[in-house]
């Protein structure tokens, strides 16, 4: 009788959760079509969720043992509790296994109740999210006990089985209700979400980093995301893989800042407004700094920005993608940003602060800053740098990038051309020919502007013979590299300090004197998150002998300098800057300069008033190594 009551109700919790996912499912397919190999998804999703997504869970070991031991346990014994409907698998050995599987998940219950009730990090949500502990155990501890005592022969009394039994119900009711809409979406929405990614190629069973902004097609009757249902199906299923870990909200520098964005909120936002007079006001976790909680409503017809989304939010993301770094659910938050954006710029005009003049500005003269192309190379004058129009061809292609007008940058391209002038290199830039390469007007939503940009300089490009493209720019590196490929260009595309690092490697440079400071490294979002770049500039660091102490957060955990994706232009304001949050990591490492390897990043960082490390850009650094003893 036992056996069959719990076989029953956990057939029947598992049917009602195959009615709910497919309720949630009709949401989803209200956004547009979107191509999807299920086939090949269905047969990654094992090795996507046991190595992508425990790769994410395992930085944290504490939580990936409590996964491991719910998870596995709550599976088995879900498996081991339909086998009992069978009356010939009711003997002692099914009913032992099953409490061995109850008795992990027990474990793993209690340790998520830890986390969840005693160490109460702020970054969780609460709601129906603090119920989860609760469930489990009661699911766990219930079952188990009526598990052990049929084991045993059935020792307890009909009453108090029966009653252990409606214990055990009610928890496995909460867990369905959770995978409907709480904290066990991923087992569900995040399977079917792994399964139809609309980045397939960013696991590894693809072709590993896939971090490029699609191209949009400009002949859409509508440009960019005005309305959730604009969203591509599979985009929407993703936002609704979310869990409200707030690993996002965590590593978000604009977060961090207290700028008005919270990456989980605005997910959130997104899941809410999938519902017709959506609202925040079950929403139990951190809202967007600045913004009160409850306020917000919408639906799927109803544009995202506006009463949904306050526009400062969607400006103040630096497409850094410290958030899609960190979701174990591989969430594109980037990718919805500059979705919106792209609506905003393109069909509103309603691009704010400076950005729009700096758009007007690189539509009439190919330059963010509206100076003259012919003047790209003033402040080499006196460096005689060979232009490829007069050489026709070279082994590396200089890209000097718009950081050619900026005093600051110019001192460390500089100290570059010297660098490859000692090391004998054949280089060449393009000069006037170099038109921007269109990253800021793409992470500003201007895709126009971009795509017309990426096709004129392709058509530059390909007219002269070179083997790589050099540059110091991380923003141009991944532009060059990952974005201009459906545009017709193809070639390696280096960054200067893999460059370097080569030359010493090879000899012809050479660490003359060795710098004795201590240096911390500041990865650029674009060089180490977007391109999995980030042990060459160390290398080089250590090859000069500088003493290397690293950051609270580093490598593709860093944490931006607040330089990209237009934030500087947009200029939301916060209750802090960025980079001043960013130098307070490099000021408690004691160390006395900060390294960095990107234009943004120098004069980000520089802009820092106060005492604080002196900030040097790699280059700069190698070129004093390399000076010829006096
Ligand atoms: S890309 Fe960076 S700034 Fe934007 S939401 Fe993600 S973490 Fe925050
Ligand atoms: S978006 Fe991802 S990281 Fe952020 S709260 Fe949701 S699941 Fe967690």
């Amino acid at each position: 009788m036992i056996a069959t009551t719990l076989s029953t109700i956990v057939i029947a919790m598992l049917a009602a959760g195959l009615l709910l996912a497919l309720v949630q499912a009709r949401r989803w397919r209200a956004g547009r079509a979107a191509e999807v190999d299920f086939v090949a998804g269905l047969k990654a999703l094992p090795r996507r969720y046991l190595v992508d997504v425990h790769e994410v869970v395992a930085r944290n070991s504490f939580n990936s043992r409590f996964h491991a031991l719910t998870a596995g346990g709550f599976l088995a014994s879900l498996v081991l509790i339909v086998a009992l409907a069978l009356p010939p698998l009711r003997h002692g050995a099914v009913w032992a296994l099953l409490s061995l599987a109850l008795a992990a998940m027990l474990a793993g219950g209690l340790m998520v109740g830890w986390r969840r009730r005693v160490e109460r990090p702020a970054e969780l949500s609460g709601g129906r999210f603090s119920r989860l502990p609760f469930a489990l155990l009661a699911y766990a501890a219930a079952f188990l006990t009526v598990a052990l005592d049929q084991t045993a022969g059935g020792l307890l009394p009909g009453w108090l089985a029966l009653a252990l039994v409606l214990v055990g119900a009610w928890g496995c009711a909460e867990l369905v209700l959770g995978v409907w809409k709480g904290p066990l979406k991923h087992a569900v929405h995040g399977a079917l979400h792994l399964v139809a990614h609309p980045r397939p190629l960013r696991f590894r069973d693809g072709a590993g980093r896939d971090s490029a902004i699609r191209p949009l097609d400009l002949e859409a009757p509508k440009l960019g995301t005005e309305r959730p249902v604009d969203f591509d199906w599979n985009r929407l299923l993703g936002f609704d893989a979310c869990v409200q870990c707030g690993r996002c909200e965590t590593a978000c520098p604009a977060y961090a800042a207290g700028l008005p964005l919270n990456p989980k909120k605005l997910i959130q936002d997104l899941v809410t407004a999938l519902d017709e007079e959506g609202s925040d006001r079950s929403y139990a976790g951190h809202g967007h700094p600045g913004r009160p909680l409850g306020g917000v409503h919408g639906g799927p017809a109803e544009p995202v920005i506006g009463p949904m989304v306050h526009p400062d939010t969607l400006w103040a993301c630096t497409t850094c993608r410290a958030c899609v770094q960190e979701c174990p659910m591989m969430i594109e938050h980037v990718d919805a940003v500059i979705d919106l954006r792209r609506f905003q710029t393109l069909e509103l005009g309603a691009t704010p602060g400076k950005a729009a003049g700096v758009l007007e500005e690189l539509r009439a003269t190919d330059n963010p800053g509206g100076r003259p192309l012919s003047r790209r190379l003033d402040w080499a004058v006196d460096l005689d740098l060979p232009v490829l129009a007069g050489k026709g061809g070279c082994d590396v292609l200089l890209w000097l990038g718009d950081g050619a007008f900026e005093l600051r940058t110019q001192r460390s391209l500089r100290a570059l051309v010297r660098l490859l002038r000692r090391a004998g290199v054949d280089f060449a830039v393009l000069g006037a020919e170099e038109l921007d390469c269109g990253d800021v007007a793409r992470r500003l939503g201007d895709e126009a502007t971009f795509q017309d940009l990426a096709r004129r300089n392709v058509t530059t490009l390909r007219r002269y013979r070179f083997d790589r493209i050099v540059t110091a720019d991380p923003h141009a590196l991944h532009t060059l590299r990952n974005e201009y490929r459906p545009f017709g260009l193809d070639v390696p595309v280096v960054h200067h300090t893999a460059f370097l690092l080569d030359l010493l490697r090879e000899g012809l440079l050479k660490a003359e004197t060795r710098l004795s400071d201590s240096v911390t490294y500041h990865d650029p979002c674009y060089l180490g998150r977007y391109n999995g770049e980030i042990d060459a500039p160390r290398a080089l660091l250590d090859a000069i002998g500088l003493t290397r102490v690293e950051m609270e957060r580093s490598g593709l955990r860093s944490s931006c300098c607040g330089g990209g994706g237009g934030a500087p232009l947009t200029d939301v304001a916060g209750e802090r800057r960025i980079p001043d949050v960013r130098m307070d990591h490099a000021r408690a490492t004691g160390a006395a300069t900060v390294a960095v390897a990107c234009p943004n990043c120098a004069l980000m960082l520089e802009g820092v008033v106060g005492p604080r490390p002196q900030v040097a850009e790699i280059a700069e650094l190698v070129l004093a190594a390399t000076e010829p003893r006096p």
